[in-house]
């Protein structure tokens, strides 16, 4: 008889139908129209009703199916009972038949950290800049992040009634990443995709050092790393603090699990372990090609302005 599947390939599979069930979340609060906005840190920083609803079902969904494992979610919530309407149970049949690479295989619950990011791009969603809105999954081991689910729920929205709303994104490190068409960005040409309501001069003083043929500026973490594997940016720089874990965590994964690379302003790795400090402070440097072309034009003093 077949083994039972590895807990990593487990915990992506269920991911995957967390995410989609988010996703519904996230649409059915827009359509009712009562976002609940709250103020977190200030009017650039916005929590609504679809981020603390997504964030309790993906954490009670998860936790409920693997309860040893250390979830992370953005938001703080009150510890209000979850409602059973808010559980997923499914999971993705065709995760599951994947094989699970070797040196993952005996990863237990203890082992692992789910860091989630219930609605990426708030801000965005709150202006009706929908299809900047993803839910954000992010599996670390040994403070790595080796798989990742992004949920795009509004995926096709300006496609017209005929097209399928949203699409959700996985990856493993070892395996690769699905749900999309990996395309290379313009030869020669240097697109820069950039925060859109997070700017500063220091942001936009490395953007120019770049020398860029053009820069995109969009909503959210998720969705620039969708646009740097769909070829539709060569790379996404943010000299800022602001980007937490939850941010890049699911993100790095699939981008790693496609040959790309994502580090803070300096160069230096992410790490994921469940001690880590919480906010990326010395920005993001990522790309899926040419990474050391970009990473070698940031300005030192860029860097010196970002501590890591
Ligand atoms: P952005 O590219 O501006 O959409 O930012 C990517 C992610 O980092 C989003 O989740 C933002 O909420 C978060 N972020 C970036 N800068 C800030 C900031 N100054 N304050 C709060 N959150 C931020
Ligand atoms: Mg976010
Ligand atoms: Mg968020």
């Amino acid at each position: 008889s077949m083994a039972s599947p590895a807990l990593l390939m487990r915990v992506v599979a269920s991911a995957y139908s967390v995410a989609e069930k988010a996703a519904k979340i996230v649409r059915n609060v827009m359509s009712a129209g009562d976002l609940g906005i709250v103020e977190k840190t200030g009017a650039n920083d916005l929590q609504t009703k679809a981020d603390r609803l997504v964030q309790m079902s993906i954490c009670a969904s998860l936790a409920r199916k693997f309860p040893k494992v250390t979830i992370i979610g953005e938001e703080e919530l009150s510890t209000d009972e979850v409602t059973e309407d808010l559980i997923e149970n499914g999971h993705c049949e065709e995760i599951l038949k994947k094989t699970c690479p070797a040196q993952y295989t005996g990863i237990k619950e203890e082992e692992l950290v789910i860091w989630v990011d219930p609605l990426d791009g708030t801000k965005e969603y709150t202006e009706g800049l929908l299809d900047h809105v993803t839910v954000l999954i992010g599996i670390a081991y040994g403070g790595k992040a080796i798989a990742g689910v992004i949920n795009q729920p509004y995926y096709n929205y300006e496609a017209g009634a005929d097209a399928v709303l949203g699409r959700t994104i996985w990856g493993v490190l070892g395996i690769g990443a699905f749900g999309f068409q990996l395309t290379e960005a313009p030869a020669g040409k240097h697109i820069i995709v950039t925060t859109r309501s997070h700017s500063s001069t220091l942001v936009n003083d490395c953007i120019s050092a770049l020398n860029p043929d053009s820069v995109i500026r969009v909503g959210g973490a998720g969705n620039k790393i969708i646009q740097l594997i769909e070829g539709k940016a060569s790379a996404y720089v943010f000299a800022s603090p602001g980007c937490k874990k939850w941010d890049t965590c699911a993100p790095e994964a699939i981008l790693h699990a496609v040959g790309g690379k994502i580090t803070d302003i300096h160069g230096n790795p992410f790490q994921y372990n469940k001690e880590v400090k919480h906010m990326n402070s010395a920005g993001v440097l990522a790309t899926l090609r040419n990474y050391d072309y970009y990473a070698s034009r940031i300005p030192n003093t860029v860097k010196q302005s970002l501590v890591p």
